[in-house]
């Protein structure tokens, strides 16, 4: 276990001594410490390349929007992520709660895992080896 102050800005894991988050800056002060299950980072790869993947307890998967400056915690653009490969803004995500659970957001072409479409707003545990199809991506949990 460890004493963490989760961001109320960006719902980043920040240690319990910060005072501001290390992401985004907003101050820790109001936030409250709290014990949280040891944070496993998800492994991740598409096309055998690992992807980069930040220490949140929230990951929102989709692409960037070049309009507005948004990225998702874990940005498909440079993976081809676009409309035409059927890639939404805010796709899925992944939340941990001791395991990681993945969530469809309502996305425009879904989710499947395992090749099964996931519903929107009913997390589903991975397990290692799980196949995420996001549009026509697909990536590969690895635990
Ligand atoms: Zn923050």
């Amino acid at each position: 276990m460890a004493l963490i102050k989760l961001c109320p800005n960006c719902n980043r894991r920040n240690q319990a001594r910060d005072a501001e988050c290390e992401r985004c800056g907003t101050s820790l002060s109001m936030a409250q410490v709290m014990d949280a299950p040891a944070l496993s980072p998800p492994r991740l790869t598409l096309n055998h390349r690992p992807l980069y993947v930040p220490m949140q307890l929230e990951l929102v998967i989709g692409r960037s929007d070049r309009e507005t400056g948004w990225a998702p915690d874990i940005d498909l653009t440079p993976y081809g992520g676009s409309s035409t490969t059927g890639i939404s803004r805010r796709h899925v995500r992944l939340v941990w709660n001791g395991k990681w659970q993945i969530e469809d957001l309502n996305s425009s072409n879904g989710t499947y895992l395992n090749h099964r479409r996931l519903i929107p707003g009913e997390p589903l545990p991975l397990l290692p080896g799980s196949i995420i199809q996001v549009g026509k991506l697909y990536l590969v949990y690895h635990g």
